[in-house]
């Protein structure tokens, strides 16, 4: 197998009304207002199971043009807002949000993001200086955290750069990934990457947190990607949402089986309020009772820090 055959793969895609409308005989308008980006493998995982979970998180819905009237913001925690420079965002003293692509192995209809993606392929030029001049101004910082996007969906060419950009400031101890690769893209995670990642551990930590929100989005092949990774530290992050996963039952299953396979569960986010994302949403206190019912069926150590982020940074809930 070529080492970039995920991008043949990251090619065969819905990425029209038409064609999602044709694949899943639907009938959104034409002038539907979000981008679309389903992987052709989850598309045809989704029609042949007819899984509601991952029906409701990747396929757009008109739902998304109604919710566009209810309370949802276009930039609902202020990424432009505490963006310094072009593709960072420093929001903590000690660490900096990289971003080195918009592009996604998926887009999730919840996404936080889901009015600033889009797909330009040269995204990362130029940014690579940006972010050498920001670590050499700013040498309190001990952390870089690689986002989007999905950052996996470089190239492993463009990984190795920016980690040995990072190398070359000792002040940086740990260099974070937040995807979804393993889950949503798993023939991303080749072998050359794992190559790649496994090279620089004796330079910094490497911790990659992976993006996922419910136990149906584990293929087989999304089980052996996660395998593979097992020399990188693995952490979840999963959105709480309606109609998804808002259940502790649901929960309690997925931070097991997570776990089961070396992933430990750290993030349950508050949904976002995105604009075309609100009928995601739920209240607080729903958020609340799901933990406490959490804490009864698993110990401390399973269960993530239910998070609600905002422009100024995280606020725990629970
Ligand atoms: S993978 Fe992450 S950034 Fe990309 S669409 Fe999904 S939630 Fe948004």
């Amino acid at each position: 197998m070529k080492n970039d055959s995920w991008k043949t793969h990251f090619k065969e895609r819905l990425k029209t009304v038409d064609e999602v409308n044709e694949y899943f005989s639907m009938n959104l308008p034409k002038d539907f207002p979000f981008d679309i980006n389903i992987p052709l493998h989850l598309a045809k995982e989704i029609k042949d199971s007819d899984n509601q979970v991952l029906r409701s998180q990747f396929l757009p819905t008109k739902e998304e043009i109604t919710s566009i009237q209810s309370r949802g913001q276009e930039d609902p925690i202020g990424d432009q807002e505490n963006s310094k420079h072009q593709g960072i965002v420093h929001r903590y003293q000690n660490r900096i949000l990289f971003f080195p692509t918009t592009n996604c192995p998926v887009i999730c209809r919840y996404c936080f993001r889901k009015n600033e993606l889009s797909d330009h392929e040269d995204y990362l030029k130029g940014r690579l200086g940006v972010l050498e001049k920001y670590l050499q101004e700013n040498s309190a910082l001990n952390e870089v955290i690689l986002s989007g996007g999905d950052p996996l969906m470089i190239s492993n060419e463009k990984i190795e750069e920016i980690l040995h950009l990072i190398k070359k400031f000792k002040n940086i101890k740990y260099v974070r990934f937040h995807s979804r690769s393993p889950i949503s893209m798993p023939r991303r995670i080749d072998d050359k990457l794992i190559e790649i990642l496994s090279s620089f551990v004796s330079d910094f930590k490497i911790i990659l947190v992976v993006h996922i929100n419910h136990v149906s989005e584990l293929s087989d092949e999304s089980i052996k990607a996660v395998q593979k990774l097992s020399p990188i530290k693995m952490l979840s992050q999963s959105v709480l949402l309606k109609g998804v996963n808002n259940d502790a039952f649901i929960l309690k299953d997925l931070f097991q089986k997570l776990d089961s396979l070396g992933i430990s569960p750290y993030y349950l986010h508050h949904p976002d309020k995105v604009k075309g994302a609100m009928h995601f949403d739920l209240n607080i206190e729903e958020g609340l009772k799901i933990m406490k019912e959490l804490r009864q069926l698993l110990p401390g150590w399973l269960i993530p820090r239910y998070i609600q982020d905002f422009s100024s940074g995280k606020v725990t809930l629970a």
